[in-house]
Parts: C-alpha cells; structure tokens; sequence
C-alpha cells in the first residue's frame, strides 16, 4: 500500500510540476563564453542561463546544435522551442520570432591583425570602405557592414574561420560581438581590438509567434533569477 501510495504521489508530482517535459533549445557553441563544446557537451553563460530558466519552469533541457543562420528557420518549423544563442534582438528577425527581454547588451568590435601593414590605417567603421572585411554569415555584423558601401565582405561560416583569415592576412579586419572578439583576441598573438561606436545591440530568448505564454514564462523566470542574484553570479562567472 505504501508503494502505491508513493508512486501516486511521484505520478502526481510530475504532473502537476511537468518534471518530464523538455524543453528543446537551439544555439550553435562557436560563440565563447556564451556557448561553446567542452568535451562535447554545450556550456557556457547561455547554456547556465537556460538551464537555471528550465529548472524554474520545471522542464528538462534538450540541446540542439544547429548552425547560426538554421536557428530560425528551425523555430519556425517547431523542431525547437527555444534560441538561446547570444542572438542579437533585431527589428528584422522580431518579424518571424518573439523575443524575450534582452538578457545581455553587446556591440559589433573591429579586430586587426597588427602584423598586417593593411590593416592599420583602420581605426573605425568610416575607414573600412577598400579593405577586406571579413564577416560571419548572418550575425549582426555581417548586416552592419553590409551597409558601408565599397566594402570587400568575406563572408565565413563561424568566427573562428573569419580569425584565421585576418591572421593569414586574407581579410584586413574581422567585426564580431565585443565579448568573442575580446576572447579571440587574449588567445592569438598580434590580434588588436578596436572598439566601435556602433550602435549597441542587446541578447534575447528567441520563441516562435504563436508561443506568447512559452515568452511569458521566460520573462518570469529571467526576473526572478535576475532577483534572487542568480543572474549576476552568472555574469560573476563569466566575465569577471
Ligand atoms: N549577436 C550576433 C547576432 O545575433 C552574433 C550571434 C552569434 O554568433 N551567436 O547575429
């Protein structure tokens, strides 16, 4: 009797709290400190954001690693519920997703190669015009330079692609979110960071249109982690 007692009791729990529904996350770990491998598995500030955001919603993370430029498409097929993936909250993508609360602010650096003569009359954006810039395919910072006209853009799969291309003196710059960019530039010698004046861009929780309660949650859980300081150890461990 008591057996059965305590199996309905776990019956019960699981179903008022939905222990074992999961949560299916997208992001693409080529985007350090916010989401990288560590032997093989998906961690980082993103991916410590998330899951504490899962425990409170009592659901289970189910990581899905997907290509930066698939994130979207994929949330709009329903093959995730979630982008978490250091995702720049821009106008153009509020069209086809909800966004959450932005959850972290950033800017598009430029990043040279001081061994590199080319590289080194660029000091901003305004002297980009006749260089070769090298951009990684649908971050925010390919759409910002797509904008300077007379630009060579090299377009890369990943960051680390468009890095190795400025140190093998392909592109004559690289312009990447300011956190990855400062990391890049701590580990490769003769890399230089240049802050822009570019606009700043903020980080948000991507769910699809018709979730609007999934985004509600989110913002819930996002405030108390924000309230209990949670949130702040996060950035403790990461960033400082
Ligand atoms: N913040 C940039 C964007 O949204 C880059 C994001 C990323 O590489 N993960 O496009």
């Amino acid at each position: 009797m008591k057996k059965l007692f305590l199996f309905f009791m776990t019956f019960i729990s699981i179903v008022a709290f939905g222990k074992n529904e999961k949560l299916y996350v997208g992001t693409n770990p080529e985007f350090y400190p916010f989401e990288y491998l560590e032997d093989g598995k998906i961690v980082g500030f993103d991916a410590d954001l998330i899951e504490a955001i899962g425990q409170k919603l009592g659901k289970e993370i189910v990581w899905k690693n997907i290509a930066f430029d698939g994130l979207l498409p994929a949330l709009q097929s329903k093959k995730i519920d979630v982008i978490i993936a250091g995702m720049t909250a821009t106008e153009e993508r509020k069209k086809f997703v909800n966004f959450s609360e932005p959850y972290f602010t950033s800017s598009q650096v430029i990043i040279l190669n001081s061994e590199n003569k080319e590289s080194l009359d660029i000091k901003s954006y305004e002297n980009l015009p006749n260089h070769s810039v090298g951009v990684v395919l649908g971050y925010t910072g390919d759409v910002a330079v797509s904008k300077v006209p007379n630009v060579n853009i090299q377009r890369f799969n990943g960051a680390s692609e468009a890095i190795m291309a400025l140190k093998a003196k392909k592109v004559q710059a690289v312009i990447l979110d300011s956190e990855p960019a400062k990391n890049y530039v701590k580990n490769n010698k003769g890399l230089e960071l240049i802050s822009t004046d570019i606009a700043k861009e903020e980080y948000s929780i991507a769910v699809s249109k018709d979730n609007t309660q999934l985004a509600e949650e989110i913002n819930k859980a996002y405030k108390e982690l924000v309230d209990d300081g949670s949130y702040q150890e996060l950035i403790n461990k990461y960033f400082k």
